[in-house]
């Protein structure tokens, strides 16, 4: 069942978002060569516990970390490790939740990591993009699948793969709620949006093809063919003129 929220409970999902970006501004900042995923892990989550609220991944589904990250060829779910360090000339995705008052907030945003080809850049800027494109369509009049309709057109206009294996999402009350939002699809198809729907839009975007695969730690997703893939996720309010997007500074 899609929900639509009081302006009580978009007001704590605000909140929620609002801790979510500023810990992946920090994750941001701390994002040189030579530190590992777990420190940028342990900043996430003492920042996340500093203003009170608490991280949403941790503990979902046994996930133990407050981030995933995930570098290069990983496309998501990326496990926090001491082992793995940050090079320069990475492409590191980060992914956090938190809960405030029961409510989540769910972003993400890839960074390149000093100087990067020409190409990581592009993808970067391309999947940046078709967020924005997509998230733009959740005002009253539109249909579920103008959402990944727009960020397929824009992604794949500008040589790229959209991700089908998974897919943007309701947020509330749960971090995952319905419906699913693909990154693909028909638009002027899908259910009609209202105004207080509040969705976590979030292409995955590949440099080659779209097929991905899971990794034997279980979490760890891979593009199949070992090509970079970049990763940018809002949250956002399906608004009567333009949408409102919570996971914004
Ligand atoms: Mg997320
Ligand atoms: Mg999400």
């Amino acid at each position: 069942m899609v929900t639509v929220k009081s302006s009580q409970e978009i007001e704590k999902i605000y909140r929620a978002c609002q801790v979510v970006a500023e810990t992946l501004l920090k994750a941001r900042e701390s994002l040189v060569p030579g530190v590992t995923t777990w420190d940028l892990d342990r900043i996430a989550e003492e920042y996340i516990l500093s203003k009170g609220l608490k991280p949403a991944f941790k503990g979902y589904r046994g996930f133990k970390h407050t981030l995933c990250t995930s570098i290069n060829e990983e496309v998501v779910h990326g496990i926090p490790s001491k082992k793995r360090e940050i090079l320069e000339g990475d492409l590191v995705s980060v992914d956090c939740g938190a809960i405030y008052e029961g409510y989540y907030g769910d972003s993400a945003r890839s960074f390149a990591v000093g100087q990067v080809s020409e190409k990581v850049q592009k993808l970067l800027e391309v999947t940046q993009e078709a967020l924005a494109r997509g998230i733009a369509q959740m005002k009253e009049g539109s249909r579920l699948y103008d959402i990944g309709a727009s960020v397929q057109n824009y992604a794949e206009n500008h040589g790229f793969s959209v991700v089908r294996d998974y897919v943007g999402h309701g947020i509330g009350r749960q971090l995952h709620e319905d419906p699913q939002i693909p990154n693909y699809g028909k638009a002027g198809t899908g259910m009609r949006l209202k105004p207080g729907m509040v969705f976590a839009i979030e292409p995955m975007l590949n440099a080659g093809l779209a097929e991905t695969k899971t990794l034997s730690d279980g979490w760890t997703v891979v593009t199949r063919d070992g090509q970079l893939s970049a990763h940018f996720e809002d949250t956002a309010v399906v608004g009567e003129k333009a949408p409102q997007i919570l996971t914004h500074l």
